[in-house]
C-alpha cells in the first residue's frame, strides 16, 4: 500500500479544517447570533461529522494498492483481541463518563485516554515489529490519528468544562446574590418595621411629657427628643419603602381621589417650614387639571412632599413654586407636576446621582441639611411603578426645577365615594366612631370565657356583639354582616383562630374592606403575637383578659364614652401568700360582676358546671394516654379559670398544660 501525498496531506487538511469549523461554531457562533445553543450543538456536530468522512474518504483516495505485493496477514497478528479492546475501551469510556458526571470530564478524559490507547497501542506495536518500508506511511497516519484525536479531545473537553464552569460560575454568584439581597430587603423592613413600634411609644410620651408642667430648659430637650425622633422615624418609613420596593414587594394602590385636594393638602403641611424660612411657597394648577384621577393618593403626596421639601430645604430667600398642569398625547393623559426653587441648585455632574440611593449632591449636606439622600431614589421609584418619569434641571446657585410626570386616568365624584382614599379614612380615625355604634363579633369557644368577654365588652359600652362558637361558623356570620370589630379565639375545635382569619382576609381580598381582628389566646409566648399578626389579625389580646388592655385595644378603634371608664384591676401576678389564702382573687372577679352577688353566683354556678366537664375530660385523658384531650382541656379550664380570678387553679392547669408540651407522658 502506497499513499499519494499530495491527497495524504490534503485528507489531514480537511481534518483540521473541518474539525477546526465544528469548534468554532460550537463554541462562538452562538454568542455572536441569535441561533439558539441546540441549533449550534446540532450544525457543530454535523460538521464534525465531515471532518471524520472527509479526512477518511480522501486518505482512502490517496491509496494506491500495488499489485504484487504479499499481502497476507502476518502470523502475530490477532483482530479479534483488537476488536474486543475497542468495544471494551468504548463503553468503558461511557461508564466512566456517565459516572463521573459533567463536572468531572476531564478526569474521564485522562482515563479514556489510558483506556483508548491500549488498542492502538497494540495496532502501532505489530506495525513496528513488522516494519517494511511499505508501511511508514501507514504507521505515521497511525500516530498523526491517534494525537490528533487525543488533542482535539482535551481540547473539546476542556472548553467544554470551562464554558461550563463559568456558567455554573455565574449561576451560582446570580443566585447567592439575589438570596443576599432578598435577605438584606428583608432584615431592613424588620428591622425598620419593628423600630418604629418602639419609636412610636417614645414620641407618644414624649408629646405627654410635653402637656405637662415644665421648665424652659426641660421644654428644650423634649423638643430635641421629639424632633430627632421625628428624624428617625423619617428615617425608618424611608428605609421600609426602599427595602420593599427593591423586594418588589411594593404594591400601589387604584382608587378615585381629588388630586388638587392631594396637592393642597400635601403642600399645607409644608407651608410652616416656608413660612419659618420667609419663602413664599405658591401652588398652581392649571384649569384642565382634572378633579378626580384614578392612583395611589398616599404616594403622589409622598412625592410631592419630598419634592417641594427638599425645595424648601435647599433655599434660603425666594420661592418654591408647584405647578401641575395637563399633558395631552396619543397614548392617553399625563399629570405633569413641577416644583421649582430658587435656592443652592445643583452641579451638572451631580444631577444624575442625586437619583441613586444614599447620595447626596456633596457631603456637606448632610451636615448643614440633613437628610438621608433616600427621598429621590424613593420618588424615582414610585413614579416609575406608576409608569411615569422624573426629571430635573438645575443651575448651581440659581435654582432647581424637579419635575415628574404620570399617566393618569380621569375619575368622577362618584367613583371617590365607592372607592374612598386612605386620607379620608384616616379622618375618620381621627373622629372614631362611637364605641355605642359599634357591631362586634366575638369568637371564643368555650361559655365560661364567652360569658367574661360578653361582660367586659359591655362594661365598655358596647351593644351589638354577636357570638360565634369556632371558626367555621365566625366566617357564616362575618358573610351574614358587617362588623366593626372581630375578638377571636385561636385555639377552636374544627377551624382555630389562624385560619378562620386567613379565610375572612381572603373574602376581603379584592374588596376594600379590613375588618380588625384582635386576637384572644391563653398562649404568651414570645413570637405568639407575632403568629396572630402573620395570620392577618392586626392585635393582641392575652388571656386572662385585663381590662386596661382591652381598654386599650378598643380606644384605638372607637370613641369611648367617659362614664364607661373602668378602674382598672391592677395586674397581678400570684404571690405564694394568694396561692395558699384565697383560691379566688375577688377583685378579679367584681371586675366583671361590679360585685352583685347575684351576678357572681351565676357565673360560679357556670364555671363550675363547666370545670366539671374539664375534670372528667382531664380524668379519662390520663388513662387513655390522650395527650391532645388533656391539653386542650388544660387550656381551656386555665382561661376559664384566670378570668374568674381563680388564680391557684388557673396556674395549676398552666402546669398541668405545660407537662404535655413535650408530649412526655
Ligand atoms: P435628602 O434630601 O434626604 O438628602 P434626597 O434623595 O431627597 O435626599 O436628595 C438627594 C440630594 O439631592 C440632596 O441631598 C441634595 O444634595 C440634592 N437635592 C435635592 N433636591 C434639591 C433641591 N431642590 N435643590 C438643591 N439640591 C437638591
Amino acid at each position: 500500500l502506497r499513499y499519494i501525498p499530495s491527497l495524504f496531506f490534503l485528507s489531514v487538511a480537511i481534518a483540521i479544517a473541518a474539525s477546526g469549523a465544528a469548534l468554532w461554531i460550537f463554541f462562538h457562533v452562538g454568542r455572536w447570533t441569535s441561533c439558539r445553543q441546540m441549533a449550534c450543538r446540532v450544525a457543530a456536530a454535523l460538521v464534525m461529522g465531515l471532518a471524520v468522512c472527509g479526512m477518511h474518504y480522501t486518505g482512502m483516495a490517496a491509496a494506491v494498492i500495488m499489485p504484487f505485493a504479499d499481502c497476507r496477514f502476518g502470523v502475530d497478528q490477532n483482530f479479534s483481541l483488537l476488536e474486543v479492546s475497542v468495544i471494551g475501551a468504548t463503553g468503558l469510556i461511557c461508564i466512566i463518563s456517565l459516572m463521573l458526571g459533567v463536572a468531572n470530564r476531564l478526569l474521564a478524559l485522562a482515563a479514556s485516554g489510558v483506556v483508548f490507547s491500549l488498542p492502538l497501542g497494540i495496532i502501532i506495536y505489530q506495525e513496528i515489529i513488522n516494519w517494511d518500508s511499505h508501511s511508514n506511511l501507514t504507521l505515521f497516519s497511525s500516530f498523526v490519528e491517534f494525537f490528533g484525536f487525543i488533542a482535539m479531545l482535551i481540547f473539546l473537553f476542556h472548553n467544554l468544562t470551562k464554558t461550563e464552569h463559568a456558567e455554573r460560575d455565574a449561576r451560582h454568584a446570580r443566585k447567592t446574590a439575589e438570596q443576599a439581597a432578598a435577605a438584606k430587603s428583608d432584615f431592613l423592613a424588620n428591622m425598620s418595621h419593628e423600630l418604629r413600634t418602639p419609636m412610636n411609644g417614645v414620641l407618644g410620651m414624649a408629646s405627654l411629657l410635653a402637656d405637662t408642667e415644665l421648665t424652659e430648659e426641660q421644654r428644650q430637650y423634649v423638643s430635641t427628643i421629639t424632633g430627632s425622633g421625628e428624624n428617625l422615624l423619617m428615617l425608618l418609613n424611608d428605609i421600609l419603602d426602599f427595602s420593599k420596593i427593591e423586594a418588589g414587594v411594593l404594591t400601589l394602590e387604584r382608587i378615585a381621589y381629588d388630586v388638587k385636594e392631594a396637592i393642597a393638602m400635601a403642600t399645607s403641611l409644608l407651608k410652616p417650614q416656608a413660612d419659618k424660612k420667609g419663602i413664599d411657597l405658591r401652588v398652581e394648577c392649571e384649569p384642565d387639571v382634572p378633579q378626580y384621577i384614578w392612583g395611589d393618593p398616599g404616594r403622589v403626596r409622598q412625592i410631592i412632599i419630598n419634592l417641594a421639601g427638599n425645595a424648601i430645604k435647599f433655599t434660603e430667600k425666594g420661592h418654591v413654586r408647584l405647578v401641575a398642569r395637563m399633558q395631552e398625547q396619543d397614548d392617553g393623559s399625563r399629570l405633569h407636576i413641577s416644583v421649582e426653587d430658587t435656592g443652592i441648585g445643583i452641579p451638572a455632574d451631580k444631577l444624575d446621582k442625586i437619583f441613586d440611593k444614599f447620595t447626596q449632591a456633596d457631603a456637606s449636606v448632610t451636615r448643614k441639611f440633613g437628610g438621608t439622600g433616600l427621598g429621590l431614589a424613593i420618588s424615582k421609584q414610585l413614579i416609575k411603578l406608576m409608569g411615569g418619569q422624573m426629571g430635573v434641571e438645575s443651575a448651581p446657585g440659581k435654582g432647581s426645577t424637579f419635575w415628574f410626570v404620570i399617566p393618569i386616568a380621569r375619575a368622577s365624584r362618584e367613583d371617590t365615594e365607592t372607592t374612598g382614599d386612605h386620607m379620608a379614612e384616616r379622618v375618620v380615625r381621627d373622629n372614631l366612631p362611637p364605641i355605642a355604634a359599634a357591631r362586634i363579633l366575638l369568637v371564643e369557644d368555650y361559655p365560661v370565657n364567652q360569658v367574661f368577654a360578653l361582660k367586659l365588652l359591655k362594661k365598655f359600652g358596647v351593644r351589638h356583639i354577636d357570638v360565634a362558637e369556632n371558626g367555621a361558623q365566625s366566617i357564616e356570620k362575618y358573610r351574614g354582616g358587617t362588623y366593626d370589630m372581630i375578638f377571636m379565639d385561636c385555639q377552636m375545635p374544627e377551624m382555630d383562630g389562624y385560619q378562620a382569619t386567613g379565610k375572612i382576609r381572603m373574602l376581603e381580598d379584592g374588596t376594600r374592606l379590613h375588618t380588625p381582628i384582635i386576637a384572644m389566646t391563653a398562649n404568651a409566648m414570645m413570637g405568639d403575637r407575632e403568629k396572630c399578626l402573620k395570620a392577618g389579625m392586626d392585635d393582641y389580646l392575652s388571656k386572662p383578659l385585663r381590662i386596661g388592655h382591652l381598654k386599650k385595644i378598643l380606644e384605638a378603634w372607637f370613641a369611648l364614652e367617659a362614664r364607661h371608664d373602668i378602674p382598672e384591676t391592677a395586674a397581678k401576678t400570684v404571690s405564694a401568700d394568694m396561692l395558699q389564702d384565697a383560691p379566688v382573687d375577688m377583685e378579679q372577679l367584681h371586675a366583671f360582676t361590679d360585685g352583685d352577688p347575684q351576678e357572681e353566683k351565676e357565673l360560679s354556678a357556670l364555671f363550675l358546671d363547666q370545670a366539671q366537664a374539664m375534670i372528667a375530660i382531664l380524668k379519662a385523658s390520663t388513662s387513655g394516654n390522650d395527650f391532645d384531650a388533656w391539653k386542650s382541656a388544660a387550656h381551656r379550664f386555665k382561661g376559664a379559670s384566670g378570668n374568674l380570678g381563680a388564680m391557684k387553679l388557673h396556674h395549676l392547669c398552666k402546669r398541668a398544660e405545660m407537662h404535655f408540651e413535650d408530649e412526655e407522658a
